[in-house]
């Protein structure tokens, strides 16, 4: 994998308002190749029209790129058929689909759904939105402060469980499943008759995610952290229970028929995209997933990050009052984020500094407060990779902690 190459396919770097930035955000929103950029113009210079709907070419020719991705994103995650791929706005979306369309007709009052204490916002309120509604109990596997991994040992799933609602990669400590764990919990809630939902916006595009190893029922991720556009996300739904979930939203282009007082639905993927869909954002994740395969190699791209974590983290651990958040060995092997504070200065504050250096990261809780408050911190920097990222970027992040940390100590 050529780091210098793929660089120069991400045309923020090359801009002359952008010289020297140091981008170190990408677990937030990753930048975007030219491949991503120009399928978006081209569709919008030359083949824009809706989709599904009009019986001339233009109009043709857009629903087949557009199902073309649904194709082509139903093999990136090696769905068992296209069907099962349902394009959304985000991750979040994709969560609260689920929430409304499927778990609020299904759970009651005593179920469990099981989460875990590193869940981003996206996967926690809305379950705690379905638990106040039917009555639902939310429980959640616990973090083990010293090794940062989950502690999935004990008795987590029973009868009442009804859904496990779980992220594969978390945005604040990376992977924290102990080995073989995860899928362990998948067939646990399963043999209960249990759904699974896997949050795996930190994921895709970072690791190869095979859906039919995993097992989900339910699977989101968002294309803007993948290298890909805003505005497209993808609900993997398992196509055994199309006829469980009912649609989230109702309107044009779903329906079988529709008389005035009642309607039927068509057969899914159309009956989960009710309306206008977000065309052009899903041509771009097709280019995307195009981009991934032909510059991308997931086993090098685990080695960069790999390297680019264990220089980071050396530097800040040969730095005074610096604590890392997450659990070191596997940080150092693949993790494409590190999360940190220093002892007497507010997180923002290094941030605000950094900032004023060209150094783009995030300071805060996260969208993660509950997490946050459990480590006993009430903000983290963190600092994430993509593939595009150099060593001199992390170099540059580390050169300028010394002298940060000279004019913020209170
Ligand atoms: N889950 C995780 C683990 C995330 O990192 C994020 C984004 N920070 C989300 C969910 C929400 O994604 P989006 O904002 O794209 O809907």
């Amino acid at each position: 994998m050529n780091i210098k190459k793929i660089r120069n396919d991400f045309p923020i770097f090359a801009q002359h308002t952008n010289p020297e930035l140091i981008f170190l955000d990408s677990a937030a929103s990753a930048q975007k190749p030219n491949l991503v950029i120009d399928a978006i113009t081209t569709y919008y210079q030359s083949q824009n029209a809706n989709i599904h709907r009009g019986l001339y070419s233009l109009s043709e020719q857009a629903t087949t790129a557009y199902e073309e991705v649904r194709e082509k994103v139903s093999r990136f995650i090696n769905a068992q058929n296209s069907c099962e791929v349902i394009f959304t706005k985000g991750t979040t979306e994709g969560i609260n689909f689920i929430a409304s369309a499927w778990a609020e007709r299904h759970l009651k009052h005593g179920d469990e759904i099981l989460l875990s204490h590193v869940e981003h916002h996206a996967n926690l309120l809305p379950w705690q939105r379905i638990a106040q509604k039917t009555g639902a109990l939310l429980k959640f596997i616990p973090l083990n402060q010293s090794t940062f991994l989950l502690e999935t040992d004990g008795e987590l799933i029973n009868s009442r469980t009804k859904l496990v609602a779980v992220t594969i990669s978390s945005n604040v400590l990376g992977n924290v499943w102990p080995e073989g764990s995860l899928e362990k919990i998948i067939s646990q809630a399963h043999n209960v008759g249990a759904k699974v939902l896997l949050d795996a916006a930190q994921v895709v595009g970072h690791k190869p995610v095979d859906v039919q190893k995993l097992r989900p029922d339910f699977m989101v991720f968002s294309g803007h952290k993948a290298l890909g556009p805003t505005g497209v996300g993808v609900l993997y739904i398992n196509q055994q229970l199309h006829d469980e979930v009912e649609p989230y939203q109702v309107g044009g282009s779903m329906v079988y028929e529709v008389a005035w007082e009642h309607a039927t639905w068509a057969q899914a993927p159309a009956k989960f995209e009710a309306g206008t869909p977000p065309i052009a954002a899903v041509i771009g994740l097709g280019a995307t997933i195009d981009y991934i395969s032909e510059n991308i190699m997931f086993n090098e791209l685990a080695a960069h990050y790999g390297a680019l974590s264990t220089q980071l983290i050396d530097g800040l651990q040969a730095l005074e009052d610096v604590k890392i958040y997450g659990n070191i060995q596997r940080m150092k092997q693949e993790g494409h984020l590190v999360c940190f504070t220093i002892k007497g200065i507010h997180s923002h504050d290094i941030a605000a500094y950094l900032a004023s250096k060209n150094i783009a990261l995030r300071a805060g809780h996260h969208c993660a407060q509950p997490l946050i408050r459990l480590l006993d911190v009430d903000a983290l920097v963190r600092a994430s990779f993509a593939a595009y990222t150099t060593t001199d970027e992390v170099q540059a992040l580390i050169n300028h902690l010394p002298h940060a940390m000279k004019i913020l100590k209170k």
